[in-house]
């Protein structure tokens, strides 16, 4: 089998077999390498492999077997030429800033990204004299005009959280190059198996594992993933150095979080969007926020860009922050907690909680209001958390 790839194979195959080089041990499942080093078996050796020369494993903070294993998957999955897994999905946007800008540099980011991106790129890396603009993630031609010379970055994560707005990748990327930026796309809510951002033409994903690739709450992780140049030349050398590694266990957790994600993630997709247009109903609900509703104002670019809308639903209820904080403590099975892409379900207040630090003024501009609540749909059976909700709506 001279010719055999895993290229050739489709998402839900590369996600069960690929990345896993058997040992001479034969086993069927990918071990967990729980070692910090690795042997030499002489001074030559050991001498090649410090100096590049010879390529092989020299010590875990920067490369691993099952660390490895999970980058191999993960890049096939994305269409990517290489994977880098970090210690969290911070570290993995982290590691974007500091091995692709400098000082005197700018970045383009939409406004609606994680709170902690926009933390990181305006109180750290501006310590270090780069610049950072916001921008309306669904305004191509904001995009375009906070671009400038010293712009090495646009960033943007679509479906936005907690709104579900929808950005298209596309022509984002479009107006990158045509200024000479390169497009970053945080992939955490789609997943390689609802949108492919590389072929649509961004530059790098960043994923934090510890959400739908998990899917079972249970690890913290992140990766990048990019053309081998970006990784060899900017990304690696600060993983190699900053030392944010992914510990072996958890890369183990998260290739088998891979090996259920397709069968998952339409589960979460098929129940999300149930739970969307029932709520969509109820005379509690003000608004709904769920891109596979014709309401949504993105509903035919989501359809287009990504094959299912998303387990994630958020809604305005009729009564502000108290019919919110209501219908929260009425439930008696969803879990009150940020995190999402969970098997259970999770039922948020962003305004109070996840979005609390921003200012007022800005929440209201990107339109997070008191009386927002967002569900992150589990896999439970669909009338049970119908039910839950009636409890409170
Ligand atoms: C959680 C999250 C992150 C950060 O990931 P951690 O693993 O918590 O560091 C980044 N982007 C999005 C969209 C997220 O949901």
């Amino acid at each position: 089998m001279a010719d055999f790839n895993w290229k050739d194979y489709s998402l839900e195959t590369q996600a069960i077999r690929a990345g896993h080089n058997r040992t001479h041990e034969d086993e069927h499942s990918m071990p967990i390498f729980a070692t910090s080093s690795y042997v030499f078996k002489s001074a030559e050796e050991a001498a090649l492999r410090f100096t590049g020369k010879q390529a092989g494993n020299i010590y875990s903070r920067f490369t691993n077997p099952t660390v490895d294993a999970f980058q191999k998957r993960l890049a096939l999955m994305e269409k990517g030429e290489r994977c880098l897994a970090f210690s969290s999905g911070m570290a993995a946007i982290m590691a974007v800033g500091m091995g692709l800008l400098k000082s005197g540099d700018h970045v383009v980011s939409s406004r609606s990204v994680f709170g902690n991106t926009v933390l990181l790129f305006q109180n750290y890396f501006a310590k270090f004299g780069v610049e950072a603009d916001f921008v309306k993630l669904t305004e191509p031609s904001e995009w375009e005009a906070a671009i400038k010379p010293n712009t090495r970055f646009l960033f943007l994560e679509t479906p936005s959280n907690p709104l579900i707005e929808i950005a298209d990748i596309q022509l984002i990327a479009d107006i990158a190059h045509k200024h000479g930026c390169l497009l970053v796309v945080d992939n955490v809510f789609c997943t390689p198996v609802l949108q492919k951002p590389l072929e649509l033409g961004a530059d790098i994903i960043v994923h934090s594992a510890t959400k739908y690739i998990d899917g079972q709450g249970r690890c913290v992780g992140g990766a990048v993933i990019a053309s081998d140049e970006i990784i060899e030349n900017n990304i690696y050398p600060y993983l190699r150095t900053g030392g944010a590694t992914m510990s072996p266990f958890n890369a183990w957790v998260f290739l088998s979080g891979l090996e259920t994600l397709a069968v998952r993630m339409k589960a979460h997709c098929d129940s999300a969007f149930e739970l969307a247009k029932w709520l969509e109903l109820q005379p509690a609900i003000a608004k709904m926020h769920y891109p596979g509703l014709k309401s949504h104002a993105q509903h035919k670019l989501a359809k287009q860009q990504q094959s299912h809308y998303g387990g994630v639903v958020s809604f305005e209820l009729k009564g502000g922050k108290e019919a919110a904080w209501k219908l929260i403590d009425a439930t008696k099975m969803l879990s009150i907690t940020a995190n999402l892409g969970d098997v259970k379900s999770t039922i948020t207040h962003p305004s109070t909680t996840t979005h609390g630090r921003l200012p007022p003024e800005v929440r209201a501009e990107v339109g997070i209001k008191d009386s927002l609540v967002r569900i992150s749909v589990g896999l439970e059976n669909g009338d049970d958390i119908k039910k839950d909700l009636l409890n409170g709506l």
